[in-house]
């Protein structure tokens, strides 16, 4: 017979069946509770339910195997045991509280019971144990109501719907005129227990459970149950966390933050959450339970207090700081709670944080050799570094909108950043308004599990309530959002969709700007301002030394740069892109899109009258009067590449691109040439394709019209030449795009080395120069040990090669692509994020293929997958020399090579790198053509 599995782990008294590393078994909360218990932290004696047990309990029809029942008996006595009390005793009762606990954290998505364990007989035993018979009987009610919503199901379905035990107290404090549930007594609370046991009788037709044993079976079940809830399974979806792990439940001995002004609970954070700086970060409140801080019902003190209100407790906390971060490596979670002068934990976990914080932290850690720097590089996302290139409020504009008034509160900068948008109050309208491309201010007194997809398409949200702790502040943090929480001066109206603060009223629809940075929340729209980064490396209006942020920055990059074995170009056709580009670190351009310069100051004239020429003759003229412009284009990149090696593409696009096709257009266009208006419409007409995408383009226009090749390359040569005599090193590459067949890229390179010889001899000065090709077709990549033969580079025009793998048109694929990708058809958008699979096979094929016939043939990428983090790991595992990217994507394409080094080559990424290019700065994405 199979072994029945192992569904119940013991943790208590310095020894834990469990570990850290059994997250997937335990959940994360389990396996934390039990690492803390082996590293002797004072964590109550407690058990945890596997996950495995979820799994069974949804294979079977919600039922348990059998074994089970002696297992949670046996657990509970070495709980009772630990604690030298009895579950159900009336002398010495033991509470237990019930909880779930998923291998990746689900803030508040999942049930709670807490105070399991009190009934009518233990009840008597508590008081007498703790002489405080107001706090069992707040104990018990608490658990009668917690029990009664999560259990028996009382709790409403829809939000605006009244809780009936909720609607119990207010009656009870009106009738006896008090404000605050702090204010009645031992004798209403007990009342209200009364009530609550008859509200769940009537709703339920049965009585509420004395028996501890169905209590906790019962509160098992509902927190086994709960993995199934809307909530939860929205959370789900929206951060890919499959159904099938399941929840743990853990069932561990209560311990009382709300025994008395000698008891408390507190969450915290072994660094700051927001910034990363390493202070111990928290709050706490005396003579309360720990869903009192969650909840945000009152606003929590900061830790720092404690130093002074109970130096001995803080000084124990502060030990216990440093331990877990000795120990996991990593900036912790932490709930704990005070129960009489002693503190205990409840929780530990990887706390979440900004992605400054996430660099912050991941930089001082190696730096104090708490990590390596090789660790320090696969904590942070690459994209997380967008998010210090996010802007912030222009200083001036903001200082001149709080001096005339505009400033109207202050609440906790729980997301840094700066948003500015219309306001909305609730989740369903932040949504609607963002598809219609409305920027929002999601504004709610409190936002709850319910309102994350709300949040997510807000571009801030703002909560009058609650701490840095409080479901919004932790969300907002997860995702990246700015966010603004405890702003308890708003006065929230959710009926009229208004608010007041500070004699204001805002209505929905007004603009707000929010400072997540500083907390402020001010009227009306406030512009924003490049990120520090960018003032450093692309405005270069602040001096790195006044720039912490910035510093931080700079070191990821030196680490990535270190390890990293792709070079990192950039597609750029402007000086001034190119420079920012060599600002982020780009070492080279890796596609310069010629035709793109033609839209520039007075080309394009002349380019439509060298489209629209009848004879070679008349073509000559227009592309004589075009080489000048198109040198001096080339001599700016050549200056601003300084030397770093430069992919200059010959003329791609259809020719249609780039003529007017409106009449009006096409008239001012005869009259400029001099023509008349038929023969422009004409010659525009003839040029119409059905299919331009795959017709008259890329070499194929050069084979056609080799004078317009002749005249690519002699700007490009005579530019470099020019800025070779100025002293400058020119590495010029000329790329010949949409080459499917050896032999036109041969056409086209005798072309281009002929013309680098002329120039050479005219001007009297060498350079180096390569002639290659991109791949972007599929016969490119299956021919390509033939096309290595002439070309000395490989560039993958992956835009293209996606296009012509899939047959899916790059340009018309949107009102089918997203279908598939919720189909699971394809995982990501194939444009992108490159489909292994098919385009990648091509890419392996043409990788090995044209270096069978030249070991030394460069190779890099230059579509738009260049600056995808997943893509690039997938060049750097296919070999590729460089990844060609957006100038503002640099740095995450520095990242991302440095992780792809470092997590398949091993040691052998550290070899990489050394000496770089020279690098720091700017922005700007050239997506598709
Ligand atoms: C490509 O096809 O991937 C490419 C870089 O060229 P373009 O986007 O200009 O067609
Ligand atoms: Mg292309």
């Amino acid at each position: 017979m199979a072994k029945t599995p192992k569904y119940v782990y013991f943790f208590g008294k310095g020894k834990a069946e469990g570990t850290a590393e059994m997250k997937g078994l335990l959940g994360g909360k389990g396996a934390n509770l039990a690492e803390m218990t082996n590293i002797g932290l004072p964590v109550p004696p407690g058990f945890t339910i596997s996950t495995e047990l979820c799994t069974y309990f949804y294979k079977h029809g919600k039922t348990y195997p059998k074994s089970l029942t002696k297992d949670v008996e046996t657990a509970l006595a070495k709980v009772e045991k630990a604690m030298g009390a009895k579950f159900g005793d009336a002398k010495n009762p033991l509470l237990v509280s019930v909880r779930s606990g998923a291998r990746a954290s689900m803030p508040g998505m999942m049930d709670t019971v807490l105070n399991l364990g009190l009934n009518n007989v233990t009840l008597e035993g508590l008081i007498k144990k703790t002489n405080n018979e107001r706090f069992v009987y707040d104990s018990y009610r608490r658990f009668v109501q917690m029990y009664g919503d999560v259990v028996l199901g009382l709790k409403p379905v829809h939000k605006d719907d009244i809780d009936p035990f909720e609607a119990i107290i207010e009656q009870k404090k009106k009738e006896r005129e008090v404000h605050f549930d702090t204010e009645l007594t031992a004798d209403d609370l007990k009342d209200l227990v009364v009530r609550f046991k008859h509200a769940v009788k009537e709703h339920t037709g049965s009585d509420f459970p004395e028996d501890p044993m169905d209590q906790l079976w019962g509160a098992i079940g509902a927190v086994f149950g709960s993995w199934m809830n809307d909530r939860a399974i929205a959370y789900r979806e929206l951060y890919d966390i499959p159904a099938s792990w399941g929840t743990a439940v853990n069932v561990q001995t209560m311990v009382f933050g709300n025994m008395g002004e000698d008891s408390g609970t507190g969450v915290g954070f072994t660094r700051d959450p927001a910034t990363g700086e390493n202070i111990f970060y928290g709050e706490y409140l005396m003579n309360a339970q720990g869903e009192d801080v969650v909840a945000g019902i009152r606003t929590p003190l900061p830790i720092s207090r404690m130093a002074e209100q109970n130096a001995r407790i803080y000084a124990h906390l502060e030990k216990i700081r440093k331990t877990l971060e000795q120990h996991y490596h990593e900036m912790m979670d932490i709930e704990f709670t005070i129960q009489q002068g002693t503190l205990y934990m409840l929780q530990c976990r990887v706390g979440k944080r900004t992605a400054f914080a996430e660099i912050k932290i991941a930089v001082d850690m190696a730096q104090d050799k708490l990590i390596s720097d090789e660790e320090a590089l696969l904590r942070i996302q690459p994209d997380q570094l967008n998010q210090l290139l996010r802007p912030i409020f222009d200083l001036k504009e903001k200082e001149a909108a709080v001096k005339s008034g505009r400033l109207l509160a202050k609440g906790l900068n729980a997301g840094p950043g700066a948003a500015t948008g219309r306001v909305v109050f609730n989740a369903h309208d932040a949504e609607a308004w963002a598809k219609r491309g409305e920027h929002v201010i999601l504004t709610r007194i409190e936002t709850s599990p319910e309102d994350i997809r709300g949040m997510s398409a807000a571009e801030g949200i703002l909560t009058a309530r609650g701490g840095m702790t409080s479901h919004a502040a932790l969300v907002a943090r997860q995702m990246g959002k700015v966010c603004v929480a405890g702003c308890d001066a708003l006065d929230i109206d959710y009926n009229s969709h208004t608010m007041r603060v500070s004699g204001k009223e805002i209505k929905e629809g007004d603009w707000i700007s929010v400072d997540g940075s500083t907390g402020e929340v001010i009227s009306g729209k406030v512009n924003t301002r490049p990120s520090e980064v960018l003032q450093v490396l692309v405005d270069k209006t602040l001096d790195p030394k006044d720039a912490p942020v910035y510093q931080e920055f700079e070191k990821i990059m030196k680490w990535a740069d270190k390890y990293r074995r792709l070079k990192i170009r950039t597609n750029a056709d402007q000086p001034d892109q190119a420079a920012n580009a060599v600002a982020f670190g780009a070492q080279g351009i890796g596609l310069c899109r010629t035709e793109h310069m033609f839209f520039g100051e007075g080309k394009i004239g002349p380019m439509r009258e060298m489209i629209l020429a009848d004879a070679v003759e008349e073509r000559k003229a227009a592309l004589a009067r075009l080489l000048p412009l198109q040198r001096k284009d080339f001599e700016g990149i050549f200056e601003a590449m300084n030397g770093r090696p430069v992919t200059i593409r010959t003329i791609d696009p259809p020719l249609h691109e780039f003529l007017p096709h409106e009449e009006a257009a096409q008239r001012e266009l005869a009259q400029q040439m001099g023509i008349t208006y038929e023969k422009v419409k004409q010659r525009v007409d003839s040029l119409h394709e059905f299919n331009p995408m795959l017709g008259f383009r890329g070499c194929r226009l050069g084979v056609v019209y080799p004078e317009i090749t002749e005249m690519q390359s002699r700007a490009i040569f005579e530019a470099a030449a020019e800025v070779k005599k100025r002293g400058i090193p020119v590495e010029p590459e000329v790329m010949i795009p949409l080459v499917g067949n050896v032999i036109e890229l041969q056409n086209q390179e005798q072309i281009v080395r002929s013309v680098a010889e002329e120039v050479m001899k005219e001007q009297g000065v060498k350079f180096p120069y390569l002639v290659g090709t991109m791949i972007e077709i599929p016969r490119g990549a299956i021919t390509a040990d033939e096309i290595a033969r002439v070309a000395e580079f490989f560039s993958f025009g992956t835009n293209d090669l996606t296009q012509t793998t899939l047959g899916v048109s790059r340009d018309d694929a949107g009102r089918f692509l997203i279908p598939y990708v919720e189909k699971d058809i394809y995982a990501k958008d194939p444009f992108e994020v490159i489909d292994r699979t098919g385009v990648g096979a091509l890419m392996k094929i043409a990788v090995e293929k044209g270096r069978s016939v030249r070991p030394g043939l460069k190779l890099g990428i230059c579509g738009e997958h260049g600056g995808d983090p997943s893509s690039i790991e997938f060049c750097h595992m296919i070999g590729l020399n460089y990844v060609s990217c957006s100038p503002f994507r640099v740095p995450i394409a520095r990242l991302a090579a440095a992780r792809a080094a470092l997590t398949h080559d091993g040691a052998a990424g550290k070899r990489a790198g050394s000496k770089h290019a020279k690098r720091s700065s700017k922005k700007k994405t050239a997506r598709k053509r």
